[in-house]
């Protein structure tokens, strides 16, 4: 089995999850009491957060490289970034590393592909909705259509992960906020929506809607275990 290097603490609270799919995956692959081989390197959210909102991405390039590199040092054979909006920087840590790091975009492409979907919605933070890095990703190497909610429905959806989800506190009201967002993106024709967000699987989950979701958390945790066991 290789060992996987995960950066977390994007937030914690979504690291959790991580770490949970990633065990449970392998566990249900080779049974018994195996469990999977990795390195967490788990940094100061509030950190992250300021610089985000700063807009200082380079300096949060040159961070996320070190955690990545600090990971690849002490025998990690991949790397995952477990968070969508950091993946802003993913260009910059693959370049600095000599294994591979997989990305959260592919891994949802992928599976996106391989199900016919071409047309999405998206919820993330307002870095991941209105930014390319990710929206453009999935356009260009997969094909794939992306819608995203009108603006002030962004800046609540933002809102709720950065004052609510990475804090674990879960609200019914917020729930019902983001559902009543996800059926508005499912009327303008998303087949699918995506939970762009590590931290939005621990609000909302498929048995609150009819429409399909697309946890990127779940999706990446199993691109880890594939690699890990392939
Ligand atoms: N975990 C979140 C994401 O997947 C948001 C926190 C962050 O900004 O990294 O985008």
């Amino acid at each position: 089995m290789k060992t996987l290097g995960l950066i977390g603490g994007m937030s914690w609270e979504s690291t959790v999850s991580y770490y949970q799919a990633i065990n449970r995956g392998v566990n249900q692959r080779l049974g018994g009491l195996h469990s999977a081989k990795l390195l967490l390197s788990s940094v100061d959210f509030a950190q992250i957060e300021h610089l985000q909102h700063k807009g200082d991405w380079a300096l949060l390039g040159r961070l996320l490289s070190h955690e990545a590199l600090n990971l690849e040092n002490a025998g990690a054979d991949a790397i995952l970034i477990c968070t969508n909006t950091m993946h802003k920087v993913a260009e910059e840590v693959e370049s600095a590393l000599s294994i591979p790091l997989l990305h959260i975009a592919d891994a949802t492409g992928y599976q996106l592909q391989r199900h016919q979907i071409t047309k999405v919605g998206l919820l993330g933070t307002q870095f991941t909705m209105e930014q390319n890095f990710y929206i453009g990703r999935l356009e260009d190497k997969f094909g794939i259509d992306v819608i995203v909610p009108d603006p002030p429905q962004r800046s609540l959806i933002h809102n709720i992960i950065y004052e609510q989800l990475c804090k674990g506190v879960i609200c019914t009201e917020s729930r019902k906020a983001y559902i009543d967002i996800i059926n508005s993106l499912a009327m303008q024709g998303a087949q699918w929506v995506i939970l762009g967000c590590t931290e939005i699987a621990l609000l909302v989950q498929q048995t609150h809607t009819s429409v399909r979701l697309f946890d990127t958390t779940t999706i990446h945790a199993e691109a880890a275990v594939h690699f890990a066991l392939e």
